[in-house]
């Protein structure tokens, strides 16, 4: 996302990806990136950290491997790297995300694909929480900021934070980009505008999102495709 000016790239905003972020760490300490990662943050520009992306912008992460890893930061929240397992128990599910639905419309919840997934295991005050993901009790290893909720005859399910936003960063511990449902896109793109709008950010940069064949805030043209189904 981004334009050229004066020889050197104006990004409007950023997107930090998912893949696997001690990866990632290792690749952005070679090439000395964390500077200007950190930096970026620190504009006041938005930048969307996806999974491993989440882990990046926490401030604080756990279930990291021996020695740790770097992390950009700047997101008061702390992360547990893999809090729903290992790659073979990745899993489809529905989450409800009020925010997003009251912002964008569409449906109440929103289709999550977790693929070894991270999960906000507690928040700053600053931190708002945008959506939850229902998990059985029994499942949940790391409880610090979870919620019980019990219904009628039903096991008890523990609500695990999944996407949050403090300022100019958003975080989903999910994979948006793998349904055809473009709602937090679009929502980005909106704490994009402002940003530009507020007059901050430089009029040469310009952003430009496609998810596969649809443009984001356009009327959905694919149905959402089943990368790991829930059981
Ligand atoms: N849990 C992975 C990690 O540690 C992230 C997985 C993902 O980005 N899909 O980086």
């Amino acid at each position: 996302m981004g334009g050229r000016g004066g020889g050197e790239v104006e990004l409007s905003s950023l997107i930090i990806p998912g893949g696997e972020s001690t990866t990632m760490a290792k690749l952005a300490e070679y090439h000395n990136l964390f500077p200007a990662l950190r930096e970026f943050v620190k504009t006041g520009k938005p930048v969307w950290g996806t999974c491993a992306g989440l882990i990046f912008l926490a401030d604080r992460a756990v279930g990291q491997k021996e020695g740790g890893q770097e992390l950009v930061g700047g997101l008061d929240c702390t992360v547990h790297r893999n809090f729903f397992g290992s790659q073979i128990q990745s899993f489809e599910a529905d989450i409800s995300v009020p925010l997003l639905t009251s912002k964008e419309g569409g449906a109440e919840t929103f289709r999550g694909v977790f693929i070894r997934a991270p999960a906000v295991l507690d928040v700053g005050p600053d931190v708002e929480v945008l959506a939850h993901c229902p998990v059985p009790s029994n499942k949940v290893l790391y409880s610090s900021s979870t919620v019980q909720i019990q219904e009628e005859d039903a096991l008890p399910e523990t609500k695990v934070i999944v996407a949050v936003k403090q300022r100019n960063l958003l975080a989903t511990a999910f994979h948006p980009e793998l349904t055809a449902d473009t709602r937090w896109h679009s929502y980005f793109m909106k704490m994009t505008k402002e940003m530009e709008q507020g007059g901050s950010s430089s009029s040469s940069s310009s952003t430009i999102v496609s998810v596969g064949e649809t443009s984001v805030g356009t009327e959905l043209a694919k149905p959402d495709i089943p990368i790991y189904l829930s059981n």
